[in-house]
């Protein structure tokens, strides 16, 4: 794609957004706007046939600014730096403040800032893996952006996606957000230890994840004690 073409998605993107288009901008806008999410969707494919064949496990964890999505990272890395080599893709529109956390940890790991976007895509991890030697990892974390929206609508190719949410963002976090629980395989409720002073109603958040997709596995823990990421990481298949 030449820049003038990039450029000009991109303003019809940013019409489209903002509901200025009409008539014939509109559907084109939406015409470009399933093209990407197509082009996404195969790219992705690449990214988890490329995965598979190096035998690497791959997760993307999705969640809002402040659910915990580093702090969870950093407890799996606590117990698994040793075992496996652990490449952790982390995804921020500005700051390297999450790989400089994650790299005290025995793991290495890129930042990606992604600029006015809201979300990672497929095309932000093949530019990170098309660089690296996919030999030297048995596992492959990526933590998207800060966000309950903009991932529903790009997947990144993993074996399993995970939505973390903390009960300090309400009862109606999960009930508010289908879309991303509906593509998600887990649905991660952290922050536990704070669940007798904000008295969150935690099972109306398990039944509301199970009722959106009745295929998810559905955890509560506590990145600060700890609580059940020992299970965590057998829900993701590997071993602690
Ligand atoms: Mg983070």
């Amino acid at each position: 794609m030449s820049d003038k073409e990039e450029r000009e998605i991109q303003r019809f993107m940013e019409l489209d957004s903002n509901k200025l288009t009409k008539g014939k901008e509109r559907e084109l806008a939406i015409q470009i706007e399933e093209d990407i999410m197509k082009q996404n969707e195969v790219l992705a494919d690449q990214i988890n046939q490329e995965f598979k064949k190096y035998n690497i496990k791959s997760i993307d964890i999705v969640g809002a600014i402040g659910a915990g999505k580093t702090a969870i990272i950093e407890k799996i890395l606590e117990k698994l730096a040793s075992k496996y080599r652990v490449l952790v893709i982390c995804g921020d529109v500005t700051t390297r403040v999450d790989a400089n956390r994650i790299e005290k940890h025995n793991a290495e790991s890129i930042q990606i800032n992604t600029g006015r976007e809201c979300a990672l895509n497929a095309y932000h991890i093949n530019q990170i893996i098309k660089n690296k030697d996919l030999n030297n990892y048995d596992l492959i974390i990526i933590e998207n952006v800060g966000n309950l929206i903009c991932p529903s609508d790009f997947i990144l190719g993993t074996d399993k996606r995970v939505t973390i949410v903390s009960i300090t963002e309400g009862e109606w976090v999960i009930e508010k957000h289908p879309m991303l629980f509906k593509m998600s395989d887990v649905a991660v409720i952290n922050k536990m230890d704070l669940a007798e002073i904000l008295e969150t109603n935690v099972d109306k958040m398990i039944n509301d994840a199970k009722k959106i997709n009745p295929n998810i596995q559905v955890i509560t823990t506590s990145a600060k004690t700890g609580k059940n990421i020992d299970k965590l990481i057998e829900i993701f298949g590997l071993e602690n």
